[in-house]
């Protein structure tokens, strides 16, 4: 495999050297920008506060899609878009793309949802896909959709459509991007936070080791906001953020046995049931998030809107919190508009210019996440701040990583558990803490019957890889428990956090 530069050496060499460009953010879209940075031929950094997609790239649906609900609103352009960027996925990255059908039942007097109109929408999905799509779509009638759906809710029951779109692992997908900038001579540090930046012809820019609480400086011609939900808290952002926030569920696939991805509506919304392995992922909720960015809690509220649509369609399943082994929750950096639901904001995104140097990029989603990246580097190049063209584009068509870099560590399911594994995060993957290995690159947390003995297992090991002194390993125990809340499942209800009356909520893709 290819040797990529340690941490330690990725802060020297930001600390040694003036770039090109310095991108601020390691989720999704900073990985795709520095990746096409890179690619280019630009002399790229790019640091992360916390860990590597520790931010909404993590948290998200995995789903990479043009969106039939983004269809239903008219939203063509994005549709089209977005579906297209989806096969390029496919192709640059098979590994985290894979087809995924989906059943979407229809029920008489869902004025919403009406069979006819989602017979002709996934025709005309199937062809904003360039016809290229993981699959042609087809009907279903009423006894067909429930020999495909057993335990699906009969009443009113009318037909179903099945349409396709992919599966992916947004996690892997980041941190497979930025291994992919790594192999392309870009510079990577997480747990490096940007502070401020002061131009003067080339950005002076205050980074902050979090690991060492120390001061570095770094210059660089052109600065990206890529900072997410934290875009517009940035010094010199003219970035205006709407927040919401979305949760989700992991059930056994055994107590909720669907065949293939389900689609359940609560009016104009859709909530996913999607099988993941062994497991099925229930998501998500869509409401406004005013609260921390750093801990984003799930309420017993969200957990019983989501249990009470995937009840509604599956009546005999009688789903109760505890059916949740794990969950997560993460917020939606969507571009500002103040009017309207949540879900019915455009998920298109921004890349703004609001001073020499300066780019803003946010909004989105991770599927048209290399297209974004695409577009702000041609802006960039356009405007003639970093002096040079460099060569054209190259991401939609050079793989990701070769396949003897990711097989038997980065997938769709999570890794076997083993001390291989862990090294090779620990030694390639710039693991740090024990989340980032349980949470992110291996994804055994939400996956694993026994994660807690897993847990200790992987703290063991990721011990003798970096030579933690003895107190460190319960550190990094304590520390797990506390970002993934002492246990997997959501915790018990109580009394003030029952849903109260007049709660509403958006269900969102
Ligand atoms: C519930 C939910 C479901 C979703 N489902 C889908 C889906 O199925 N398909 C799809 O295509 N999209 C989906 N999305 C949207 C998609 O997940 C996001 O658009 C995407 O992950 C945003 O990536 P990002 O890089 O902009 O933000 P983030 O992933 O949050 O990355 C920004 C990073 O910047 C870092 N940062 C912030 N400030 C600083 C600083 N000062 N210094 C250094 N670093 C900093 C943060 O720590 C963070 O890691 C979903 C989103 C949500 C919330």
């Amino acid at each position: 495999m290819t040797a990529i530069p340690a941490r330690a050496d990725a802060l020297r060499a930001l600390a040694e050297s003036p770039f090109d460009l310095l991108v601020v953010g390691g989720g999704i879209v900073g990985a795709g920008v520095a990746r096409d940075a890179a690619m280019r031929g630009f002399k790229t950094a790019l640091v992360e506060q916390h860990d590597f997609a520790s931010g909404t790239s993590s948290r998200s649906s995995r789903l990479l899609h043009g969106g039939l609900r983004y269809l239903a609103q008219g939203r063509i352009g994005l549709v089209r878009e977005a579906s297209l960027e989806k096969r390029v996925i496919h192709e640059i990255a098979p590994h985290l793309a894979q087809p995924l059908p989906f059943l979407f039942p229809a029920y008489h007097g869902n004025r919403h949802w009406v069979l006819w109109q989602l017979k002709l929408g996934v025709k005309l999905y199937d062809a904003l896909c360039g016809g290229r799509n993981f699959g042609a779509s087809t009907w279903l009638s009423r006894s067909e959709a429930l020999q495909e759906i057993p335990g699906l809710a009969q009443a009113g029951l009318e037909g179903a459509v099945r349409y396709h779109d992919g599966f992916t692992n947004d996690s892997r997908l980041t941190l497979d991007t930025l291994r992919s900038a790594a192999r392309a001579g870009a510079t990577l540090a997480n747990y490096c936070r940007f502070h401020q930046a002061a131009s003067g012809g080339r950005w002076e820019c205050d980074l902050e080791d979090q690991l060492e609480s120390r001061m570095l400086q770094v210059r660089a011609r052109a600065i990206v906001n890529a900072a997410g939900p934290w875009a517009d808290g940035l010094p010199h952002s003219r970035v205006k953020l709407r927040l919401t926030k979305g949760i989700h569920l992991v059930l056994d696939r055994v107590r909720f046995p669907v065949p293939e991805a389900v689609v359940m509506t609560a009016g104009k919304r859709i909530l996913f049931a999607i099988p993941w392995g062994d497991r099925v992922i229930l998501g998500t909720t869509d409401t406004d998030y005013p609260g921390p960015l750093e801990q984003i809690s799930i309420q017993a509220q969200d957990i019983a809107a989501v249990l009470e649509v995937a009840n509604r369609f599956f009546p005999q399943a009688g789903l109760v919190e505890s059916d949740a082994l794990s969950s997560w929750a993460g917020v939606r950096p969507l571009i500002a508009n103040p009017n309207g639901n949540p879900s019915e904001i455009s998920r298109s995104h921004d890349i703004r210019n609001p001073e020499p140097g300066w780019w803003d990029v946010a909004g989105g989603k991770l599927t048209t996440y290399r297209l974004m990246a695409e577009q702000t580097l041609d802006r960039i190049v356009n405007s003639g701040q970093l002096g040079r063209r460099g060569r054209a584009c190259q991401t939609a068509k050079e793989p990701l990583l070769p396949p003897n870099e990711t097989a038997g560590v980065s997938g769709i399911l999570p890794p076997s558990l083993t001390r291989q594994v862990v090294e090779h995060y620990c030694a390639r993957e710039w693991a740090i803490h024990l989340d980032d290995v349980m949470l992110r690159r291996s994804g055994w947390h939400h996956y694993l019957d026994n994660a807690e003995t897993a847990a200790r297992q992987v703290a063991d090991w990721m011990g003798e890889s970096l030579g933690w002194p003895a107190a460190a390993r319960d550190a990094e125990l304590a520390r797990y428990w506390k970002v993934t809340g002492g246990a997997r499942a959501p915790r018990n209800l109580s009394g003030s956090d029952l849903p109260r009356k007049g709660d509403s909520f958006d269900f969102d893709q």
